[in-house]
């Protein structure tokens, strides 16, 4: 017999054991020793999950600390990264409205949108994208907006953004995207070289542009053009 459209994604949603609170808790228990502190991200992170976002033979690894292949020569970010962009994003307080360049699969996509009014994900891969839009309609996930195109523009409609999150590298910040943050917005951002990155976080204040580095970090390269 076919599943029907709501039996399929109760099935995806259920998976195949590894979804069980213990091995979730396990997770949320590594990012605690890591460091991360936010008792909402944690939350949130204990909530969504990651096994959906990955092909169903990587499903088991899912709740590894670790970055999985996802297609197209990308990757899934590994927990800790998520959970410590999204800590750090939000330091200030919660936000109302946030950019977010490389949505991937839309793991990261779905963290921020249970930490946010709305959430703006642009992505230059188009299959990826469609990917995201499916997984964040299984969770019934409804704030996103998503655009295909490269995300070293920005979304210039949608601006000014009170958080802005870079999930891969460039060499430098681009400029398009300092000017649509808002007034005391925030951009973490990893900046470098394949061989080597540092996260970044940029705050908009009075006079200017507040740039902090924070840690060495290791993403897939930040390419111009759509996909
Ligand atoms: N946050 C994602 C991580 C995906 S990896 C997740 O949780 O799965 C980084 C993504 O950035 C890739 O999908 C890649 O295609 C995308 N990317 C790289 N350069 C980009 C650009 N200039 N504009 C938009 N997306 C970009």
């Amino acid at each position: 017999m076919v599943a029907t459209g709501e039996q399929y994604v109760n099935q995806r949603l259920q998976g195949i054991g590894m979804t069980s609170r213990r091995t979730r808790e396990r997770m949320i228990n590594r990012l605690k020793e890591q460091g991360i502190t936010n008792t909402q991200v944690l939350a949130v992170m204990s909530d969504i999950p990651r096994h959906i976002f990955v092909d169903e033979a990587l499903a088991s690894r899912s709740y590894e600390d670790t970055a999985l292949p996802i297609g197209y020569n990308q990757t899934i970010s590994q927990p800790y990264i998520v959970a410590k962009m999204t800590e750090l994003l939000m330091e200030n307080g919660s936000l109302s409205k946030i950019l977010e360049i490389g949505t991937g699969c839309g793991y990261q996509t779905a963290i921020l949108s249970k930490l946010a009014d709305k959430v703006y994900s642009v992505e230059r891969i188009e299959p990826l994208l469609k990917k995201a839009k499916d997984n964040l309609w299984d969770l019934d996930i409804k704030n996103v907006s998503f655009q295909h195109s490269d995300g070293g523009w920005g979304w210039q409609e949608q601006a000014p953004f009170d958080g802005i999150l870079v999930a891969a590298a460039p060499s430098e910040i681009p400029d398009m995207l300092l000017q649509q943050m808002a007034m005391d917005g925030v951009m973490i951002i990893p900046i470098g070289t394949k061989n080597k990155q540092e996260l970044h976080r940029v705050t908009r204040t009075k006079t200017g542009f507040e740039d902090e580095v924070l840690e060495p970090v290791t993403f897939v390269p930040f390419l111009s053009g759509k996909g």
